[in-house]
């Protein structure tokens, strides 16, 4: 069933079920391209979190005995679901969402890909067996670590969740996610290809409701055994303390303000166009968006005007339009938010070189915005900008632009543009970040691992190390019966 809008009416998934919540409340989703209202997400009550947690227990115990052959084909035939559907999928997601449905469509294929990797990687989780004293087997084995909560928000509406839910189900966990109710109907449809793939009712389980209080509720139940979340660094801290307290592990993918250092023998031209690609993805709505540039003191003049023109060069409109480069802003926080962070710069003494202002449209459209002269305190330069904002800042020596690019409590992503071997050796010894790309801004694959360190974070998705959270390890001394 759909609306006017060509969007789904949304449940959540408990138990093998499509279901409204106990009380029916609701709370309204916007296309924000418009600001129109375009469905209502069915938000959980205490009881419905308890049917989820309970259908999980049994789900854990299902799905761990599964064998990994049947476990492997569902997921595989889940994987296929979603590339025959990834059309639309991506056309929701932008409905919902806001970003260009060439982007949409390819986060969705890109899922798919992921989910098979990781399903595939699963079948090498390994244990061992250690040399012992005679008459005595010493194995090391791995196991799902149990029902798992997870949380994700609303940039990457399928890659976001897909990333927990196939990490954890290849691994032989079963999962309740509280996906963002700002883009429900995605998370909905991803969930449904696993469901109609014959995954066995109970493994996983979708549910949206008030995020604080489904966060309390899931990670206080002993039938959580790992907190899994991607979000904001304050929301981060708040969960791994609530999760702390109960002595659960917890794995954090947080935000950052990602430097971009553009040494003195750099390709002002070229690493300009492939940054600002990079910056404008996504509207710049990305945890690894490249958030601070800092150009040596020689190409600065260059690199900007390579990197205005590639901003003014960007077709700003709704995501189902064809030709559309950046969408708009997820949400009104996000327009309000790059609103306050350049007015900020600007009362600082900044220049806006190019954007600076919404558009005079409906629609949480921001213009794509290049700042220089932007002083330290500005909040830009601390705060993380989660938009279309781009403030270039000169440097003199490598020395200092790597103090500046440390200075920030958060290291996620960084990147350097350099043409000197020993130079790139010096930025990835010297950079506090868990993702660095040098002479390009690479985004996230799942044959590598992703993740921060200091406060954006611990723990790694992608990569052999994402399967690390899922499992536990044990020990089995065996002293052979005589
Ligand atoms: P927010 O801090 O309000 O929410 C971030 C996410 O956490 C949302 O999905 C939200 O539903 C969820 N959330 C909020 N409170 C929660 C709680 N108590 N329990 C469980 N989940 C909770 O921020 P926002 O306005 O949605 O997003 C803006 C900021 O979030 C950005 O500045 C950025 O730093 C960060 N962010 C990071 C990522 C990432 O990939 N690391 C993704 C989206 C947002």
């Amino acid at each position: 069933m759909t609306t006017d809008h060509g969007y789904p009416a949304i449940r959540m998934y408990i138990a093998g079920e499509w279901c409204q919540g106990g009380t029916g409340n609701t709370a309204p989703v916007i296309d924000p391209a418009t600001e129109e209202v375009i469905g209502e997400v069915p938000l959980a009550t205490g009881d419905d979190l308890d049917r989820a947690l309970d259908a999980a227990a049994r789900g854990a115990r299902i799905w761990r005995e599964t064998s990994i052959a049947r476990r492997t084909a569902v997921l595989h035939a889940a994987a296929d679901l979603i590339g025959e559907r990834a059309a639309e999928i991506g056309r929701i997601m932008t409905l919902e969402q806001g970003k260009p449905l060439a982007e949409s469509t390819g986060e969705a294929r890109r899922t798919a890909d992921t989910l098979r990797w990781h399903t595939d990687d699963a079948r090498r989780a390994y244990g061992r067996i250690i040399p012992s004293a005679p008459g005595t087997v010493l194995t090391v084995r791995r196991e799902p670590i149990g029902p798992v909560a997870a949380f994700t928000p609303w940039n990457f509406p399928v890659g976001g969740p897909n990333r927990k839910i196939s990490s954890a189900l290849a691994a032989g966990c079963s999962l309740v996610i509280k996906a963002s109710e700002e883009t429900p109907a995605t998370a909905a449809a991803l969930v449904a290809c696993y469901a109609d793939a014959g995954l066995p009712a109970g493994v996983l389980n979708l549910v949206f409701g008030e995020p604080a209080q489904v966060s309390a509720h899931l990670i206080a139940s002993p039938v959580t055994r790992l907190i899994a979340f991607t979000g904001s660094v304050p929301v981060g801290k708040l969960l791994a303390a609530e999760a702390g307290k109960v002595m659960k592990p917890s794995l954090m993918e947080l935000g950052g303000h990602a430097p971009v250092i553009v040494c003195e023998d750099a390709d002002p031209g070229r690493d300009a166009r492939r940054a600002a690609q990079a910056k404008f993805f996504n509207a710049g709505q990305v945890c690894t968006s490249p958030s601070r540039f800092l150009v040596h003191e020689s190409l600065v003049e260059e690199f900007t005007a390579e990197f205005v023109k590639a901003a003014e060069a960007l077709t700003v409109g709704d995501g189902l339009a064809q030709g559309t480069t950046m969408g708009p802003l997820a949400n009104e926080r996000r327009i309000e938010a790059v609103e306050r962070l350049t007015a900020d710069a600007v009362g600082r003494g900044a220049t806006v070189r190019t954007g600076g202002e919404r558009l005079d449209r409906p629609g949480y459209f921001y213009a794509p915005t290049v700042l220089t002269g932007v002083p330290a305190d500005a909040a830009l330069l601390s705060e993380e900008p989660f938009g279309p904002l781009a403030p270039i800042l000169p440097f003199t020596d490598l020395d200092e632009a790597l103090g500046i690019a440390n200075s920030l409590p958060y290291g996620l992503a960084a990147y350097g543009f350099t043409r000197s071997s020993a130079t790139a050796e010096k930025l990835s010894d010297g950079l506090e970040a868990g993702i660095l790309s040098l002479n390009h801004c690479g985004g996230s694959v799942h044959e590598a691992p992703s993740g921060g360190v200091k406060d954006s974070g611990y723990g790694r998705e992608g990569g052999p190390e994402a399967l690390d959270a899922y499992l536990i390890t044990k020990r089995v001394s065996h002293l052979l019966a005589d």
